[in-house]
């Protein structure tokens, strides 16, 4: 737990370094549902108001997926040799090139020009989904296919993994409630006031001619 703690800790300073210099001007207004934002319980946990702009909750989300991940990904170098080969041997291809998003900042990370709709029915963001997503291609090298035991050993350890990645969403989330006050301030004071004067100006332009 102490170590969760740090982490969150580490991430929620990063994102307050980051939150004075966003500009309104770096923000496009989305049409389409992000989905690692939408109903993510990162959000909840972090006390951010819901009119604020994507871009700022979507920083810290990212941050704080982050730490899940890693946590859920060292889990499965420990424990679940079977997903943690598969997954690596992805992971050798995906250095071949073929994840542009990679070695983003986290501000940008997952924030795609034209993501695709949350899915429906899929509300919780601690599942190894976006991960099988990403196993998805086919691999390079042709490899015997798995005989039935080791599907079904496989099938345990995702199951295990989202488990894994379940307890440590929430703990991630529990540890993220003590720096609400922080969040909360940074927000009214970095991004609330620039939203307001956006506002304002948009409503200046929307003023009938005297
Ligand atoms: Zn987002």
């Amino acid at each position: 737990m102490g170590r969760i703690d740090g982490r969150v800790n580490r991430a929620v300073d990063a994102w307050l370094e980051w939150v004075p210099k966003w500009e309104p001007a770096a923000y496009r207004a989305r049409t389409r549902l992000c989905r690692r934002c939408t109903g993510s319980p990162v959000l909840v946990a972090s006390g951010i108001p819901e009119g604020t702009p994507h871009q700022v909750k979507h920083a810290l989300v990212s941050r704080v997926q982050r730490i899940v991940d890693r946590l859920v990904e060292e889990y499965t170098e420990e424990h679940l040799p079977m997903l943690h080969s598969e997954l690596s041997g992805a992971d050798m291809w995906r250095v071949g090139g073929y994840d542009p998003a990679a070695g983003l900042d986290p501000e940008y990370d997952g924030l795609d020009p034209d993501p695709e709709p949350a899915e429906a029915g899929q509300p919780f963001l601690f599942t190894l989904a976006g991960l099988a997503a990403d196993v998805q291609p086919e691999p390079p090298l042709p490899r015997p296919p798995l005989s039935q035991q080791e599907k079904d050993q496989l099938r345990r350890e995702i199951e295990l993994a989202d488990l894994r990645a379940a307890d440590v969403g929430n703990e991630v989330c529990f540890a993220l409630l003590g720096h609400r006050p922080r969040i909360v301030s940074a927000i009214d004071r970095f991004v609330e006031p620039q939203v307001r004067a956006m506002l304002d100006e948009l409503s200046r332009h929307l003023e009938p001619p005297a």
